[in-house]
């Protein structure tokens, strides 16, 4: 979790998540000619918790803060999605999330459903005596509807291991013993993995290496620009770095860093462990806004920070040949078509970003079993999942001559549909 506060300039009002969400649903089950009332029950979100409680703040008042847990559907297993902690969280951007969270575990063939949660709160605008009874308290609310084999939460945007912590705690006080199930992304101390941290950014390395191999580059010979520096950038960053690619451009919120001749990782991390914003804390290098981070001569490209950042107003400025989504939902779909035009290859954040989730698995997965793995085990059992996946999606996409974004919905649309349709509809 780094500083961060929001203003994705390159959106407009239409670029709602859920709209973005359930257009690219709608145009893939359409395609697959997924019946009109198999695809109301794969669209619906099956369940929708908003809950507004008192936080006792440090000057004495009483604030009331908004929170939100959305389970979308749960034919494949239990829901599994992050929870955020962001000032623009909405109903509808946690909707849009769950939604692709379930198409996310169905495309690596995780058990899981999916779900997402949020809290409209800038967890850098309050302090750390705030944020515990905030987080306590929003996981009592929404602990009507968590648990281990039925949702489990893990860490997203502005969230971290010390929250989920947090909720674990809270959660096994109420229930009246441990439960290191009901989260993951939890510290290795109370039942965490080892690999977690950097799961989501190894899986985007693990991704970049298949792809750039189909384009026949090499990746110590790329130029890279990763848009966000926080859990998923900077490790991204890290990863490719040590790969052998130039990172030539990386932001946070308070904008980008720019040097064609690449950076020096050890630059970055200095700055990182600082807490600064590179906007800030850097004085040598160009400074570009993030807006223009997108538009740079890069061979990669890896928005790893919000929704609705490449968009009809700036696709065709987009110089890439290659964009990995580490963040969920950075293109919309009228970027995705510009882009498409552009032979721009996209891989999608369903796949690009499902390292995440793929550890999270592992670390319920050791819970239950109370039985721990070395990080090599993690590591090697990501790779080998991740680029199964990239391979069915790719095989796919192929074969029905289509993106790689629409191929993963395919995959992932009939493995939903088949669970719900084995399952039958109850009662
Ligand atoms: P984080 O809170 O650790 O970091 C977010 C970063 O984005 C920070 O550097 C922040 O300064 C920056 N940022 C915020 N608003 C910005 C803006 N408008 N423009 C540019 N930069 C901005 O969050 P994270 O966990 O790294 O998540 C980033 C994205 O990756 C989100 O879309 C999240 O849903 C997705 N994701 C995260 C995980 C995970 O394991 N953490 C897994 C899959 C997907």
């Amino acid at each position: 979790m780094t500083s961060g506060t929001p203003a994705p300039a390159t959106s407009s009002p239409a670029d709602s998540a859920y709209a973005t969400a359930n257009e690219q649903f709608t145009a893939v089950a359409n395609r697959m000619r997924i019946d009109r009332s198999m695809q109301e029950v794969l669209r619906a979100p099956m369940r929708e918790l908003t809950v507004n409680f008192p936080v006792q703040m440090d000057d004495g008042r009483i604030q009331i803060f908004t929170g939100y847990r959305v389970q979308h559907n749960v034919a494949r297993g239990p829901a599994k999605g992050g929870i955020r902690y962001h000032p623009s969280v909405t109903l509808d951007e946690v909707k849009a999330l769950a939604m692709w969270m379930t198409w996310k575990c169905a495309v690596a063939n995780l058990p899981y459903g999916g779900a997402k949660g949020g809290v409209t709160v800038d967890p850098y605008g309050i302090s750390v005596h705030e944020l515990e009874p905030l987080t306590r308290r929003y996981a009592t609310e929404i602990s009507v509807i968590i648990g281990p084999v039925e949702d489990i939460p893990a860490p997203d945007m502005g969230t971290d291991a010390r929250i989920m912590a947090w909720i674990m705690d809270t959660y096994s006080m109420n229930v009246g013993h441990s439960v290191p199930g009901i989260v993951t992304g939890k510290p290795i101390s109370i039942g965490g993995t080892r690999g977690r941290v950097d799961a989501t950014g190894r899986g985007i390395l693990y991704i970049t290496q298949t792809a750039v191999g189909d384009l026949d580059l090499d990746l110590r010979e790329c130029s890279v620009a990763v848009q966000g520096f926080g859990n998923v950038g900077s490790v991204s960053a890290r990863l490719f770095s040590e790969a052998g690619a130039k990172i030539v451009a990386v932001s946070d919120v308070s904008g980008a860093l720019y040097d064609p001749n690449g950076f020096d990782w050890q630059y970055l991390a200095a700055i990182k462990n600082t807490g600064r914003f590179l906007g800030v804390a850097d004085t040598t290098h160009q400074h570009l806004t993030n807006e223009e981070l997108l538009e740079l001569p890069v061979d990669i490209l890896v928005p790893a920070a919000m929704e609705n950042q490449i968009t009809a107003l700036n696709a065709d400025r987009v110089q890439a040949r290659l964009i990995v989504e580490g963040a969920n939902g950075p293109i919309t779909p009228e970027g995705d078509r510009i882009l498409a035009d552009k032979n721009v290859v996209v891989v999608p954040d369903i796949l690009a970003n499902s390292g995440g989730v793929i550890v999270s698995y592992f670390e319920w997965v050791q819970d239950i079993q109370s039985f721990f793995w070395e990080e090599d085990e993690v590591n090697s059992r990501l790779h080998r999942i991740i680029t199964r996946s990239f391979s069915e999606v790719r095989e796919t996409a192929r074969a029905q001559q289509v993106s790689l974004r629409d191929a993963a919905y395919m995959l992932a649309i009939r493995r939903v549909a088949d669970a719900v349709q084995t399952r039958g509809i109850f009662p």
